[in-house]
């Protein structure tokens, strides 16, 4: 059962009014996380909280004595320009800062709300701010936690024998390429690449022809472990500080002739977008939920990855695509998936867990992500390989042009959200990146 405390409770009202907006991502309940910097200012990149509309600088109401039962050290860490060592704090820390930006945003709490000089200077529109990454990312790996899609991908190329062997028993990754993480609106160019026709001798070298973005949800390991002790599934909650929606861009024509024998490589490292806005743990522990039991058959999961806490988390995600032209003309993005956290077969958990089990030392600030997130219904695959089948069953844009793939200048915008009776709905922001040309 989730535990809830009074940062939850769905009766709370900001006096920042626009968190107050029902379909608001950034209620007085959410407050994630992330680095910002005011635009024309030349500053330090600063750590920030959303709600509502704006962003409030953290490190500045520490400085005003705004938010209390902080103590020097964690005043410290809050004023750095990556969250890295506030992660490194631990659950205590975060829960703490997050009961004291509670209180200050409150209604009923004048200490900012009616300081109209200082409220101007600690709480920014957020269109007046550029959001950064919200951590320095020294290692990103990225999983396959979700069977639909496993399964979806497997059979396009084994129609046989679509899972791989060993798909139940563990939760299959490999290691990411953590130097070309980006933030949301960060342009993403084309890669380039080697690529071999079925029916060529020889492979050739050009622009990428089946460009693809993958729906994810990454997370942020807190304290993390050293190099040869495990993370044992106990401290494994103790251990994630928060999540953020992930594009994981893939290059198909180049992950297809390279990724026998060691996996995806360059058509996976030019690009990966991440939504700025990290959504704690103890944010979204109201939509904390069991996760959906593995099949009657499947093989009995091994004892350091069993589940002892329910570790499934209730959120949607979306994909949509605008073209160059639908900007232009204005036309509305279009929703292409939409699917569930729920449906992933491994939980983010057992990912770490299953990760530093050799012994392999997680830092904190590392990311790691699900894998691209697909349900059973066609329009909750979460990548255009599964969307329109490999390109067999295109999609017909409002603006009449079909896609089997991306194209120059299409636009993707992730967003993730959670809902259910009884709570506020809280939401993750945006994550959104431009296809340009190939160089
Ligand atoms: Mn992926």
């Amino acid at each position: 059962m989730p535990t809830l405390d009074q940062t939850h409770d769905p009766s709370l009202r900001s006096w920042v009014e626009s968190a107050n907006e029902p379909s608001c991502d950034f209620p007085i309940q959410n407050l994630p996380f992330g680095v910002f910097q005011r635009k024309d200012a030349k500053e330090q990149p600063r750590i920030g909280v959303a709600i509502g509309d704006c962003v409030l600088d953290v490190a500045g109401c520490i400085e005003a004595g705004l938010l209390d039962g902080i103590d020097a050290e964690s005043a410290c860490v809050l004023s750095a320009s990556s969250l890295n060592q506030f992660m490194a704090k631990g659950r205590r820390t975060w829960s703490t800062v997050r009961h004291a930006l509670n209180a200050l945003l409150q209604v009923g709490n004048t200490r900012l709300c009616d300081d109209a000089q200082r409220r101007k200077q600690l709480l920014v529109p957020m269109h007046d701010v550029e959001c950064l990454l919200p951590a320095q990312i020294g290692d990103y790996t990225d999983f396959y936690a979700s069977i639909h899609h496993a399964r979806n991908v497997g059979s396009m190329f084994r129609p046989d024998n679509p899972l791989l062997p060993n798909y139940k028993n563990l939760p299959v990754g490999y290691h990411g390429r953590a130097s070309s993480i980006v933030p949301s609106g960060a342009l993403i160019r084309r890669p380039m690449g080697q690529t071999k026709a079925d029916d060529a001798d020889l492979p050739t070298f050009g622009p990428c022809r089946l460009l693809d973005y993958e729906l994810e949800l990454g997370f942020f390991v807190g304290p993390g472990n050293v190099l040869g002790q495990r993370i044992p599934m106990n401290e494994a909650r103790d251990q994630i500080f928060g999540m953020c929606i992930l594009n994981d861009w893939s290059a198909r024509d180049i992950q297809k002739w390279e990724y026998q024998p060691l996996g995806p490589f360059n058509a996976k490292n030019f690009a990966t977008t991440i939504s700025p806005w990290v959504v704690t743990m103890d944010a979204l522990e109201p939509f904390r939920v069991p996760s959906t039991p593995h099949g009657q058959d499947d093989p009995p999961v091994l004892e350091y990855l069993q589940p002892i806490d329910e570790m499934a988390y209730d959120i949607t995600v979306e994909a949509y695509i605008c073209s160059a032209q639908m900007r232009e003309s204005g036309t509305a993005p279009m929703l292409i998936s939409r699917g569930t956290f729920t449906d992933m077969y491994w939980t983010i958990a057992q990912m770490l867990v299953h990760h530093s089990s050799t012994g392999c030392n997680m830092n904190s600030g590392d990311l790691l992500a699900s894998g691209t997130i697909s349900g059973t219904s066609e329009d909750s695959r979460g990548c255009l390989l599964e969307r329109t089948w490999r390109g067999q069953n295109p999609i017909t844009l409002p603006d009449s042009t079909q896609r089997k793939f991306l194209a120059d200048g299409d636009e993707v915008i992730m967003k993730a959200f959670c809902e259910r009776d009884g709570a506020v709905r809280i939401g993750f922001g945006e994550c959104r990146g431009i296809i340009q040309p190939a160089q």
